[in-house]
This record gives C-alpha cells, sequence and structure tokens, in this order.
C-alpha cells in the first residue's frame, strides 16, 4: 500500500493511515486493538475520518442478522463514497466476514478483502492483493500471542486470555465463526497485564467466549485470577462472560480471597425453562444455576448479577416465557442483556421452525424489559443512604461539573465532586438513584 499523499492531512500522512469501526462485543474490541497493533508493525497510523484514510476496516459481529445488515449498509455507503484520487482499501474484519464467507466478496460489489478473527496476522498482505481477496481460514493454534494490541485511551483496559468456544450452544455462531476454545499462556498473559499496569490502566477485564474454561499448562482459571490480582498498579479485577457450567471452586475461591476481584458477574442464563435450556444444550438445568447463584452469593458478598436472555427461541411457549420471567426475579438480577432469537446460517437451530411470530417475540421482550428496569430501579433504591466505591473516569455526561464512574458492581455512579480526579478511587454516599445510574456526593477519597 503507498503512503497516503494527502494534502489536508498533517505531515504523518507520510504513512498510510488506516480507519477502523468496530461493532459488536468487546472480544471485538479487543480484537480490533490487535488489528492496529498488526497494522502499526507495518507502518500504518490509525485516523479518526474515513475520508482520509488509506485502509478503511470495519470489524464486524454476526450475532444477530440485524447488525449484520447494518455493517453491509454502512460498508456499502463507504464503497459509494470512496475517494477515486488513490488507492483506497475497504474491508471487512472478524465474525460476519467469517460467517458469510463464500458470499461476501459477490455480495457487496467493490469490497476489497475480508478476514476472519483468525487472519489477522494477514491483513497487511491482504492489502497488495489486485483482486478482492480472503483470509477465513479458521487456526486452531492462533492466539496472537506475540502481537501487542494497542489500546485505547482510559482507565479500563481489556485483555483476551482466551479465543473460540467448544460449546456449540443451538442458537450460537461463535463456535462456527471464532473457531475452537484455546487459551493464552500465563506467562504472556502476565507480561502484558504488567505492560497494561505501566500504562496506567487501573482496571483491567479479563475476556473470553467462556472466560473461566481459561486453562494452559496447569494453570486454571482461578489461578489466573489469583496472578491478575497481584500485579501491581491494577486496581479492580474483573472478567466476561464466564459459563455457568465452567464454574470451579478454584474460580470461586479467588473471587472470596482476592480483594481487587470486583463483586460483579455477568452470567448469561438464555432461558428458565430446563426444556428450553437443554433444547439450546447449554450443558446446565435451571436447578444447576440456582445452586450457582446460591453458592457464589454466600461466597461473595455484595455480588451483583447480570444476565443474557434470548426470548422466543424456537418452541418457547407462554409457560417456558413464564418460567424465565420468574427465574430472573428470584435471581435478581441487577441488570440484563434482552435479545429477540435470531436465527443464524449454520447453527443447529437454524432449521428449527419458529412457533412464534415477530409481534409476540417483541411483546414478550418488552415485557422483560419493563420487569428487568422495575427490578434494577428497586435494586437501586436499596442503596440509597449507602456508601459505594468509585473508580473516577471523568466529567458525568449530563452534569458536566460532577464527575462519574463505576462502583465496585459495575454500576454508573454520577457525584458532586470534593477534589476528585480520574483515575482516583473515592467514595461516595448515594443521595439519589434511577434504573440507569446511582447519584450523589463525594465523602473521601478511598
Ligand atoms: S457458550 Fe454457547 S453462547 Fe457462549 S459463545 Fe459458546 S456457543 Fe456461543
Amino acid at each position: 500500500m503507498p503512503p497516503s499523499s494527502d494534502p489536508t492531512s498533517s505531515p504523518a500522512a507520510t504513512t498510510p493511515s488506516l480507519y477502523l469501526e468496530t461493532y459488536g462485543c468487546q472480544m471485538n474490541v479487543a480484537d480490533s486493538e490487535l488489528i492496529t497493533g498488526v497494522m502499526q508493525t507495518r507502518g500504518y497510523r490509525s485516523i479518526s475520518d474515513p475520508a482520509l484514510a488509506d485502509v478503511i476496516l470495519l470489524n464486524t459481529c454476526a450475532i444477530r442478522e440485524h447488525a449484520e445488515d447494518k455493517v453491509a449498509n454502512r460498508v456499502r455507503q463507504l464503497i459509494s463514497v470512496r475517494r477515486s484520487d488513490r488507492p483506497v482499501r475497504i474491508g471487512l474484519a472478524g465474525c460476519m466476514a467469517q460467517h458469510h464467507r463464500d458470499r461476501l466478496l459477490d455480495a457487496i460489489p467493490g469490497l476489497d478483502f475480508i478476514v476472519g478473527p483468525d487472519g489477522y496476522r494477514r491483513l497487511p498482505d491482504l492489502l497488495e492483493a489486485d483482486q478482492p481477496t480472503a483470509a477465513v481460514q479458521l487456526d486452531r493454534s492462533e492466539t496472537y500471542h506475540d502481537i501487542v494490541p494497542v489500546r485505547g485511551e482510559g482507565l479500563r483496559a481489556w485483555l483476551t486470555i482466551m479465543r473460540g468456544c467448544d460449546r456449540f450452544c443451538t442458537f450460537c455462531v461463535v463456535p462456527f465463526v471464532r473457531g475452537r476454545e484455546r487459551s493464552l499462556p500465563a506467562d504472556v498473559l502476565m507480561n502484558e497485564l504488567r505492560h497494561i499496569a505501566e500504562q496506567g490502566y487501573k482496571e483491567v477485564i479479563l475476556l473470553g467466549q467462556t472466560v473461566n474454561a481459561y486453562r494452559h499448562d496447569g494453570v486454571d482459571f482461578g489461578e489466573l485470577l489469583r496472578r491478575t490480582c497481584e500485579v501491581e498498579g491494577i486496581e479492580r479485577v474483573r472478567y466476561t462472560s464466564p459459563h455457568p457450567a465452567d464454574f470451579t471452586d478454584s474460580t470461586i475461591e479467588a473471587m472470596t480471597e482476592c480483594t481487587k476481584l470486583a463483586p460483579y458477574i455477568h452470567l448469561p442464563l438464555q432461558s428458565g425453562s430446563d426444556r428450553i435450556l437443554s433444547d439450546m444444550q447449554r450443558g446446565h438445568t435451571v436447578a444447576e444455576f440456582r445452586a450457582l447463584v446460591k453458592r457464589l452469593r454466600s461466597a461473595i458478598p455484595g455480588l451483583a448479577l447480570s444476565t443474557d436472555i434470548i426470548v422466543g427461541y424456537p418452541g418457547e411457549t407462554q409457560e417456558d416465557f413464564e418460567a424465565t420471567s420468574s427465574l430472573m426475579e428470584e435471581v435478581g438480577f441487577d441488570h440484563a442483556f434482552l435479545f429477540k432469537y435470531s436465527p443464524r446460517e449454520g447453527t443447529r437451530s437454524f432449521k428449527t421452525p419458529e412457533i412464534l411470530s415477530e409481534q409476540e417475540k417483541g411483546r414478550r421482550l418488552e415485557r422483560l424489559i419493563a420487569e428487568q428496569l422495575a427490578r434494577t430501579l428497586r435494586i437501586h433504591q436499596t442503596l440509597l443512604g449507602s456508601v459505594v466505591e468509585v473508580l473516577v473516569e471523568g466529567s458525568a455526561k449530563r452534569q458536566p461539573q460532577w464527575l462519574a464512574g463505576k462502583d465496585l458492581q459495575y454500576r454508573t455512579v454520577c457525584f458532586e465532586p470534593a477534589g476528585a480526579s480520574p483515575g482516583d478511587v473515592v467514595t461516595v454516599l448515594v443521595e439519589s438513584v434511577t434504573s440507569h445510574t446511582l447519584s450523589g456526593r463525594q465523602i473521601t477519597n478511598a
């Protein structure tokens, strides 16, 4: 790829430039940091204006059809305004590229390349190709352990500790687009964690599709959590997303003993009906999920739980739906990510006929959303008058003279400051709440 000769950009424009948009989950955000790392080693600089870029790349999500449609429209629009006064390469990366690898280059005229989640090392070479080209081989050994991600600004760093998934839940495209499960070596991760701390990040979130299935050379997830908490400079440690069936005593003991481990777990449930859980091949029953929640709550004081729920999985009856609604209430989830079932080609549930109309799925979804908002508000109201510990991130969105950050349970807290700055850990007296935020005033620097 030749260097940019764009006269409107800075002297740095003598180096080629990359514009990268990221869609989907935190794994994709972390992958975009890897992609940026790969491209920087080849001399590319990141820019925020696609109109000035030599390479335009969209890192995509395949989890729902709607997400794919959105990206397809966006890339068509970028292609339609592509500059003609110099070569500009436009490509799609990530899960959607992998999912539709056989047809994307034909379906989107003007698309130059596609690259799947295991092909990022080949990106610079793809840019040299004369023809539309693809790097979509899955590679069971690819962990990018030697690539240094280029992280964004802020106090929170994400670190991918394992890739892929072996569980093959019937609705999920992830094992097909991200490949089989593999963990990174613990020593590589510890080096990266020290690097993260040196760069000034205060909080780290360990990432994996089934993060608590981490295992490498005798180091299990619990041991990795303990080692992570020993890294000086990192003040809070979180992880996402664990699978309910992969929780071990070792992980729960680490959560009990390591004070840096925040008492918040995102615990995907998907359905509260045993019949649907079995159809989904989730690997656990409602009773086992309940028992896990009980173990976690008794081991971890102040634990907050969030979850993922799919509404309208094929065959979901009113009774199944009511079971989900009542289990959500019984568990008392602090927060929930709620979605309508979206059939994904290639998955085992794709050909299973749906019995519900889109309208009925929508009604069920709206009901769960309303129930969850009311539940979250109730939980927040119990915090009125209490003191929470907040890692300060910056100005509050609605009151710029106030500061905002996350408490240990990952709740957003806005507060009237008394000498705090971003990066500080402070205590805040909670004086008012909504279902989205806690508000109050700073008491001390913790
Ligand atoms: S555990 Fe199931 S839902 Fe999660 S990534 Fe793996 S296959 Fe998908």
